[in-house]
């Protein structure tokens, strides 16, 4: 009898001991599969790693807290087609085979191979208010499958592009699961001027206030409690625009903002096509198996409130290195004057 009472105690012993184990491992990681209700992601395009030089007071406080890098790697064709398609395809350009050339020209259905984030936002929730703004056409045209009840909008500059968004996310009876934005002015500046240019570095500013405002309106409905918000560049730019494969086309500008995202720089290895990975990974729509892009392991931890202020050490190290940045560039100029 004694016996039996003593084995009675240790299975119930080892069954609690199994049940804390199991409570505590659940405590301990905080899975951020489908933790969002929608996810918002802005493009801008051309906006490479000298942001970092650009005095972007929203982008500071919007990713402060959150994750991000301003040389995220891109494709190896630093053209804008290319980039566009992998960050919503999730594979590499030679894959996905889109250029400019065909974005323009041929439309896309979800007939057509590796398909976009869109198709399996569009597959998992089918009554959902999924929407595209373009400043570039081709990626409504030529990226996003047009047979998917994506709602399209296309206007043919920033300013007017940005007025439509914050129309429609101040509209109540708007709701979306997943939103793009593609800006353009940034890269028409470096075609322009170039990319170092002072034209360059103040259409990057603007594009910090176009940010502010897009983050404001879908702070100001509540969505930030349940959303991703992420910023992503299609490629850098170079004296002469981009296309080729200088470190500063090369790079682009990723960031990531959520309730559970970790204050982090985003490791070295990250491709702006992980984008793909981390929308559909948020919504907890299962990745396909084709997908080449991933979620960074470090982007995602506990749930927790976000600072909106951004930490003064990390805008005054930002300001002494646009500070020795333009220093170092006025000596270049200088030498460039007394070597004539
Ligand atoms: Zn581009």
């Amino acid at each position: 009898m004694k016996k039996t009472v003593s084995l009675i105690l240790a299975a119930l012993l080892l069954m609690c001991s199994v049940g804390v184990a199991f409570a505590a491992d659940a405590g301990e990681t905080y899975d951020s599969f489908g933790a969002y209700e929608r996810v918002f992601i802005i493009g801008i395009d051309g906006l490479g790693a000298t942001f970092d030089m650009v005095d972007s007071p929203n982008f500071d406080r919007i990713f402060a807290d959150n994750a991000y890098r301003y040389d995220a790697h891109t494709e190896y064709v630093t053209v804008s087609a290319q980039n566009w398609g992998s960050i919503l395809t999730g594979v590499d350009y030679t894959t996905h085979g889109l250029t400019n050339d065909c974005c323009e020209d041929n439309e896309r259905t979800s007939a057509d191979e590796n398909n976009t984030i869109f198709y399996y936002a569009r597959q998992a929730f089918p009554d959902a208010q999924l929407v595209s703004f373009n400043n570039w056409d081709a990626i409504n045209h030529g990226i996003i499958e047009n047979d998917l009840g994506v709602k399209k909008i296309n206007r043919g500059t920033d300013p007017l592009v940005v007025d439509a968004i914050l129309k429609y996310i101040n509209n109540e009876k708007n709701d979306p699961k997943l939103m793009f934005v593609q800006l353009d002015s940034v890269d028409h500046a470096a075609h322009t001027y170039g990319g170092f240019s002072q034209q360059y570095y103040d259409a990057a500013a603007k594009a910090d206030v176009w940010l502010g405002e897009i983050y404001d309106a879908i702070e100001a409905r509540g969505f930030m409690e349940n959303s991703l918000f992420i910023l992503v560049a299609d490629h850098g730019e170079t004296t002469d625009g981009h296309g080729g494969q200088t470190k500063e086309e090369s790079s682009a500008v990723l960031a990531v903002a959520g309730h559970s995202v970790n204050a982090t720089v985003l490791g070295e290895n990250v491709q702006n096509r992980d984008v793909s990975a981390i929308a559909l990974y948020a919504l907890g729509v299962e990745k396909p198996a084709h997908f080449i892009s991933v979620v960074p392991e470090e982007l995602f931890g506990e749930s927790r409130e976000k600072t909106v202020e951004p930490n003064p050490m990390k805008r005054a190290t930002k300001l002494f290195r646009k500070f020795l940045y333009l220093f170092v560039r006025m000596v270049n100029l200088l030498v460039g004057i007394f070597d004539k």
